[in-house]
């Protein structure tokens, strides 16, 4: 029987699903032994600590579903109607462990999406994930990544043990990104140690709301260091709706201008275009965990009907009726089909 979502060619436009999680259960073990031995950061192990051994329903489904990268996988997909999924390892991704655990495990996960793409190769792409721990590694993998694995975009998942992309020693990582043509998406993971604390008392820290305020800083820390300046070519991509920067940023970018223009701020300095630009001209959104007409449209207001791309978060919001509300936002057909398909085919390359 056809899921009344999965109406294929009748629609007009493909559903390019664009942030979409997996593991490895070596992945996943890692998190559990870095957990149960006390080295996780407070994040990991709030984040872990649930998924990884709670009986309840959402918990153990979750971890189920990111380990399936076949029948379950697929069947959820057609159920829904997504026909492409483009896939990423899960947060924290590998930025946890110690570099050389990193790097050997990144390594093997990039190798088992890449036969998960293989075995599906008209559903799935693939992210390559990297290792920021060791930047030169990690530029060697996005060229690996392109080269030999067929993977169309780079996937970090935020801070690297409370480091952001900023840092001159990650420089590697953003001139590879640019070298290869290829976005990077940052997908949150929970707040570092040194800022979780308010969060995570009062329960804030992941999904809820630390995840969007730690990825919109890590963005406008690239931006404002001159990332795009740098790499006037680089595409990168948030989800969650643009983790509410599309909504502040009047305010951001007025205060911006005042705090260059004060001089202020050491690091704060003159750029080539304001913040607005790099948003509307290097920066994509996703829809993933936003799938909320008002917010959508606001968003293709703000950035433009090319910088927003369909994302349903698979497997931790996989809510069907997310679906609907997408193919019945008041939009033109043609923004409907950037949305849900050609701005994905554009920025990865499909
Ligand atoms: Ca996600």
């Amino acid at each position: 029987m056809t899921h009344p979502l999965n109406t294929g060619g009748d629609r007009g436009y493909l559903r390019i699903a664009t942030e979409e999680a997996c593991a490895t259960r070596e992945q996943i073990d890692g998190y559990l032994r870095l957990v149960r031995e006390g080295k996780a950061d407070r994040g990991t192990t709030s984040l872990w600590g649930f998924y990884g051994t709670s009986p309840s329903e959402r918990a153990t489904t979750i971890v189920e579903r990111l380990l399936d990268l076949d029948d379950r996988r697929i069947a959820d997909m057609d159920a829904t109607g997504i026909d492409v999924a483009i896939l990423s390892m899960t947060a924290p991704g590998f930025q946890v462990f110690e570099a050389d655990e990193a790097k050997a495990m990144c390594g093997r996960a990039n190798d088992a999406l890449a036969a998960a793409v293989e075995r599906h190769p008209d559903r799935y792409v693939g992210m390559t994930s990297i290792a920021p721990q060791d930047p030169e590694w990690s530029a060697r993998e996005i060229a690996r990544g392109k080269a030999e694995l067929g993977f169309k975009g780079v996937m970090v998942n935020s801070h690297t043990k409370g480091e952001y992309l900023d840092e001159p020693k990650f420089d590697p990582i953003l001139r590879a990104c640019a070298e290869a043509g290829q976005p990077l998406y940052i997908h949150p993971q929970s707040p570092p140690d040194s800022m979780i604390g308010p969060f995570v008392e009062s329960g804030l820290d992941g999904a809820v709301f630390g995840f969007g305020v730690e990825v919109g800083l890590h963005l406008l820390r690239l931006i404002t260091i001159g990332v795009f300046d740098r790499y006037p070519d680089l595409t990168i991509c948030v989800g969650h709706g643009g983790e509410a920067l599309p909504y502040w940023l009047y305010r951001i970018d007025y205060m911006h201008q005042a705090g260059v223009r004060s001089g202020r701020y050491e690091r704060m300095k003159p750029l080539n275009k304001s913040i607005f630009g790099y948003m509307r001209e290097n920066v994509c959104i996703t829809t993933s965990g936003m799938a909320w007409a008002p917010a959508i449209t606001f968003a293709m207001d703000v950035l433009g009907e090319d910088r927003v791309m369909y994302a349903m978060d698979y497997p931790y919001q996989y809510v069907p009726d997310e679906v609907r509300t997408h193919d019945l936002l008041k939009i033109s057909d043609a923004a409907k089909k950037k949305l849900m398909q050609t701005n994905a085919e554009r920025v990865f390359g499909l």
